[in-house]
């Protein structure tokens, strides 16, 4: 049945009929040959007997001229006896002369044929035979005339026939002339006997070509029609059923999407449900960490953020997962700065890996464009998962990240030439990332990429995680175009590379040109790293930038080289963990030397502990700077070692709760909000910040409280609305008083969202809010809204004068 589920197409059945097919088309072939041949065989037969008939016809005429012949000869004999004149003899002896020449080579032509006019001899036995025995006879006569002629060409007078040669001639003429007959009759008789022949030959001939169409068509024809009509009818029954499969499976896939669909909205509501409480979670702790705490109650404290950060890690990488699994996740592609992103990612595992006392460098190549074309979010996000593996699973050693980049189009030879004006350009960008960890065993190589899947039994047991970073990296990367894969060797270290297919951005102007630091110019620097890596990436950057390095790898080194002849050195680089001797110990010693005394010290550690820092800074000049190397913060520390500027006001760290905003930046504020926590706690930082906000429990109240605000001519200047509340949702509050007031009455509605999808996002924007702040928010988030809006009043102002609103510290996203 078409409709069955389980139907296979028999596609062994339809591949033997279809080779039954072909062996008929052969045998057909085949017998249309012997057609052929049969055709051209009776033709053959036919042209043969025409020959052959012609050919009989000529000798019996012959046949029948040499009886006429023989009785002109006697007739000839008879008038030359009779003829009254010399001259009439004359004439009748050469008429016999002639006759005779005539009679005995046409005797010979019917004997042996005539190779010159292509006529063959009697060709019957029967004939053959009759003509033998005319030969007495006709020897006879001819030997009896051929005497009267010799007798009379000897005298030369025309001597009549003596009366025996007269008889003996007309003796065998009477017996000449009767085989003649003969020869006549069977030569007739051998004609009709061929003819019979062909007709004999003709009927057979139709007979065979009968018996072979019959064959031909009963099992040839036949059956390739019915093997055809089989195969038509299979193929038919095969596009039936096809169409009916790919119906269910079109349903199929409708219910798999429907249901992709509702896991995704599942995920979100789930997101939703956890983010919410999560937010108080945070925010609470984080309102705890400013409020006096014991040490004991400090470390709790730290734990539950901790804890609570590494649960909204989770939640965003299973989210991700299920977006990607359901195709929602879209890829930007807008221009983004790729050291400023690479080195932004680095900071996020500077601590971790500081904490390990690992090295981290990365090296970008010379060829690499500056600004690119594509996805930051997702590229930070592949590189961070990376590099967050690398540091998880490496104990001791580095952690290094290579960026390099091929041109797809090769018109022009390198990068370094890139202007302003220059167009955007194709590039396959490779990232390498480098650990010296624990590795991957081969029999694990296939499973990493798996969802949910990690190298070995224990890997969970040590060192956690849910096993999905490289899953989703592997997605987001095939979604860049590009690839991921690795090298890994047990003990010894893993390298993950990926690739991702991106353009030069356009009029992005470059900013790390080599040879941009003429401070260094010429300058002899001396650094000093026990790690080869981070050497290498340096004495690549120093060479950069037109200076001489000299490289030392532990203390020792670099003291020997300070002691070699004619060395002087302009800067010192220094690593404050060597194996031999600390940095503390080592910069001491160089400035006993008295000649540097004043010798600008640069140094760079992946711990820089607070008492670390004091100590160092004993040495002026000096800075310091964290691992790994940024290059921009690098560059603009040798600058100001090497030429410094009248030192900035030392400024004053910035509180986590500015509590003076309030009155530097008044506003009105309501907070919309169901969930009692997350109420209080937006409540709290608002008045941590300055503010005394209103609050409304559910869209119904904030509505009113809006609405009554503008009544009373004291309208708010910011409402942060909680999207998912029961009665009236937020989005829907916000339309009505959108609906209600004028746009200048309007506040700024920022909505608080713990909505994942991009979808939701579009959705609030539509409604009318003005920015979103998703949970859970930090205060830098808060600060940063509340600055971004300005008084109703001030704004009205400047809308009636048309000014610019200059209040805004930043434009809205
Ligand atoms: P998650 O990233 O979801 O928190 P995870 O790190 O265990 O968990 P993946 O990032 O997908 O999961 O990595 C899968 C597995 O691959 C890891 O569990 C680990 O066994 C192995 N692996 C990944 N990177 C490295 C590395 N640099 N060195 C050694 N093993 C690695
Ligand atoms: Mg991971």
């Amino acid at each position: 049945m078409p409709s069955d589920p389980s139907w296979t197409p028999d596609s062994a059945a339809l591949q033997r009929n279809l080779a039954q097919v072909r062996r008929l088309r052969w045998l057909y072939a085949v017998l249309l040959l012997t057609l052929t041949a049969l055709m051209i065989a009776g033709q053959v037969a036919v042209q043969t007997f025409i020959h052959r008939q012609r050919d009989d016809a000529r000798i019996i005429n012959i046949a029948g001229r040499q009886r006429m012949r023989s009785q002109r000869l006697t007739k000839c004999l008879l008038a030359w006896q009779v003829a009254a004149t010399p001259a009439e003899r004359q004439a009748y002896l050469d008429e016999l002369r002639d006759t005779l020449k005539q009679w005995k080579a046409a005797h010979q032509t019917l004997q042996d044929g005539n190779s010159e006019t292509g006529l063959t001899a009697c060709s019957t036995p029967a004939s053959r035979a009759a003509l033998q025995s005319t030969l007495p006879h006709f020897n006879a006569m001819v030997s009896t005339l051929e005497q009267v002629l010799a007798t009379t060409d000897a005298t030369g007078l025309p001597r009549p026939p003596t009366p025996e040669q007269f008889q003996t001639v007309l003796k065998h003429q009477r017996l000449f002339l009767a085989r003649m007959e003969t020869v006549v009759d069977e030569l007739e008789a051998g004609s009709n006997a061929c003819r019979v022949q062909l007709q004999v030959f003709g009927w057979v001939w139709l007979g065979v070509v009968l018996v072979i169409f019959t064959l031909e068509g009963n099992f040839i024809v036949r059956r390739a029609l019915k093997q055809t009509t089989a195969v038509i009818r299979e193929i038919s029954l095969a596009r039936d059923r096809l169409a009916s499969l790919n119906r269910r499976l079109e349903q199929a896939r409708d219910a798999a999407q429907a249901a992709a669909r509702a896991k995704s909205a599942f995920l979100a509501n789930m997101s939703h449900e956890i983010r919410t409480p999560m937010n108080g979670v945070i925010g609470m702790s984080n309102l705890l960490a400013s409020t006096p705490l014991s040490g004991e109650q400090r470390e709790y404290l730290e734990t539950i953020r901790s804890s609570a950060e590494s649960l909204l890690v989770i939640l965003n990488d299973i989210l991700d997962f299920s977006k990607i699994e359901a195709g929602a996740l879209h890829i930007e592609q807008t221009p983004f700065d790729l050291r400023e992103c690479i080195e932004s990612t680095l900071d996020v595992i500077a601590e971790p890996a500081s904490r390990k006392r690992l090295d981290v460098a990365y090296l970008i190549e010379d060829n690499v464009p500056t600004t690119i074309v594509s996805d930051p979010t997702r590229f930070r996000q592949v590189l961070l998962n990376l590099l967050s593996n690398a540091i998880k699973f490496t104990e001791q050693g580095e952690v290094v990240v290579t960026v390099s980049a091929e041109p797809l189009d090769d018109d022009e030879p390198s990068l370094t030439k890139l202007t302003a004006n220059d167009r955007p350009r194709r590039y396959e960008l490779r990232v390498d990332v480098r650990d010296t960890g624990i590795g991957i065993p081969p029999e694990a190589h296939d499973r990493v990429f798996r969802d949910f899947e990690q190298a070995t039994e224990t890997t969970y047991r040590v060192y956690g995680g849910t096993g999905l970073g490289l899953a989703i990296s592997k997605r987001l990367v095939e979604m860049l175009g590009g690839n991921i894969w690795f090298e890994s060797e047990v003990g010894r270290g893993t390298t993950f590379h990926f690739t991702l297919l991106c353009e030069s951005a356009p009029n992005q102007p470059r900013v790390y040109v080599r040879g941009s630091l003429p401070e260094l110019e010429n300058k002899i620097a001396l650094v000093v790293d026990d790690n080869a890596t981070n050497r290498h990436i340096l004495e690549y950057q120093l060479r950069a930038w037109h200076a001489t390095p000299l490289m030392a790898a532990s203390a020792a080194e670099a003291l020997h080289c300070l002691q070699q002849p004619g060395t002087k050195v302009d800067i010192f680089i220094l690593d404050v963990q060597l194996p031999d001797m600390d940095g503390l110990t080592l910069a001491r010693e160089i400035r006993r030397q008295p000649a540097y005394a004043r010798t600008p010290i640069l140094f760079f550690g992946s711990t820089m502990e607070e008492s670390l820092k004091a100590q160092l800074s004993t040495f002026a000049p000096s800075a310091m700077m964290p691992k790994p190397i940024r290059l921009m913060r690098f560059q603009r520390q040798l600058e100001e070692l090497l030429a410094p500027r009248p030192e900035p006001a030392p400024s004053t760290p910035q509180p986590l709760f500015d509590a003076t905003l309030g009155q530097q930046h008044p506003l009105r504020v309501l907070v919309v909000e169901d969930n009692v926590v997350n109420r209080k706690l937006a409540v709290r930082m608002l008045e941590k910040l300055g503010y005394q906000p209103d609050t409304a429990s559910d869209g119904i109240e904030g509505v009113e409280a809006i609405l009554g605000a503008v009544a009373c001519e004291k309208p708010y200047d910011l409402v942060f609305m909680d999207v998912q509340m029961p009665g009236k949702d937020g989005l829907e509050a916000v339309r009505e008083v959108r609906a209600a007031l004028a746009p200048d009455m309007c506040p700024r509605f920022i909505a608080l969202t713990a909505a994942v999808l991009e979808e939701e996002r579009r959705a609030a924007f539509a409604a009318g809010v003005d920015d979103y702040l998703g949970k859970p928010f930090t205060i830098h988030d808060l600060v940063a809204a509340l600055q971004a809006t300005s008084p109703l009043t001030r704004r009205h102002r400047a809308k009636s004068t048309g000014e610019p609103d200059s209040s805004l510290p930043y434009s809205t996203r």
